[in-house]
């Protein structure tokens, strides 16, 4: 193979091989996934503890993202924020990092959460050198992430969205290209901040119904079969024991951290500030996530339900 013309698909046939950088709680599964298909696997982390992780499940281990992508087809990143991605790819003078290395053809498929700005100013980077850049960031959380059924959101090139396919189709069940790069980051954050809305709107209307003296589950009852029917009544009431097996009836834990929708209410935020876009209703949505983060940034995101009720949350 030609260094300097490298396809994501080998030209034998083979399984590409790829270099996976950022082993945390979503990351590390997502990797083992690719192991568990036949994938050769190149990890970096900057937490041993987590490369050992991977090093045990079969993956070599490298010292920096240079070498863990040195004879990597494909580099798939998963990183905290937009900061992590930029420090990777660009490098902390914005011409030291990842990209410079990777030679053309190389595909990169970053799927952090991080703004779709942020993905922009990489894809662009990446495109100048002849690397294709996919945005694919996920929902489906850390249980989707160890089943292999997340959803990924791509944004970026008919080419390189149809080369990242197979290998989405590892960690993923449903892959949806939403256009062009950037697009799939602005996708997601619409989802989240819709998401957001929802939760708060529905825990402040069930508070209500409560101290206007209704059974949560009878109110819910009803909601779900009316017109305020959504997604949180159905399957995830933020409401304690009215639904089994979801955070609100095991004291909120596990799911979908609040501190997490915070952050994607925020990027939300921000995108819609750098496009000159009014989202009132995303803006006290993030306010409320803002708030009720100080002290349960840790608990599930429906544990807003304690700002009407505090007694829910212990
Ligand atoms: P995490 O904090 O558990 O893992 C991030 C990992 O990146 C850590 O192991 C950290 O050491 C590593 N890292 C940080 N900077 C690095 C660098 N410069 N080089 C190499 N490694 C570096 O986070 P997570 O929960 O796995 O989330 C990752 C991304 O996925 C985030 O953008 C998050 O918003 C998004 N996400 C998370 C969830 C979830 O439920 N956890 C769901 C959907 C999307």
């Amino acid at each position: 193979m030609d260094i300097n013309d490298r396809n994501a698909t080998d030209k034998d046939g083979d399984k590409p091989k790829i270099a996976f950088i950022g082993l945390g709680n979503m990351g590390a599964p997502m990797a083992e996934n690719l192991l568990k298909a036949g994938y050769t696997l190149s990890a970096y982390d900057l937490s041993q503890a987590a490369t050992e992780r991977l090093q045990q499940a079969g993956a070599s281990v490298a010292s920096s993202p240079i070498e863990a992508a040195r004879n990597a087809q494909v580099v798939i990143s998963m990183l905290p924020a937009g900061k992590h991605v930029h420090s990777v790819y660009l490098g902390e003078n914005g011409s030291n990092g990842l990209l410079t290395a990777l030679p053309k053809g190389t595909l990169v498929i970053d799927s952090s959460t991080i703004a779709a700005a942020d993905a922009m100013k990489v894809a662009a980077a990446a495109s100048q050198l002849g690397i294709d850049f996919l945005d694919a960031p996920v929902s489906g959380g850390t249980g989707g992430a160890i089943a292999g059924s997340l959803t990924f959101i791509v944004g970026g090139s008919d080419e390189a969205f149809a080369k990242a396919q197979p290998i989405l189709a590892v960690m993923g069940k449903n892959i949806f290209h939403a256009g062009d790069q950037g697009a799939g980051q602005v996708a997601k954050i619409c989802n989240n901040m819709l998401l957001g809305i929802l939760m708060a709107g529905t825990a402040e209307a069930i508070n209500l119904g409560v101290k206007n003296g209704l059974d949560p589950k009878v109110l819910s009852d009803i909601m779900l079969q009316s017109s305020g029917r959504n997604w949180t009544l159905e399957v995830y009431n933020p409401y304690p024991q009215v639904m089994e097996n979801v955070p609100s009836s095991n004291g909120y834990q596990g799911g979908f951290m609040s501190k997490l929708m915070q952050k994607d209410l925020n990027l939300a935020m921000q995108t819609a500030q750098d496009t000159n876009v009014e989202t009132p209703m995303g803006a006290k949505a993030a306010e409320l996530y803002e708030a009720h983060t100080v002290e349960n940034g840790d608990k599930d995101f429906s544990s807003i339900m304690g700002r009407h009720d505090h007694s829910v949350l212990f």
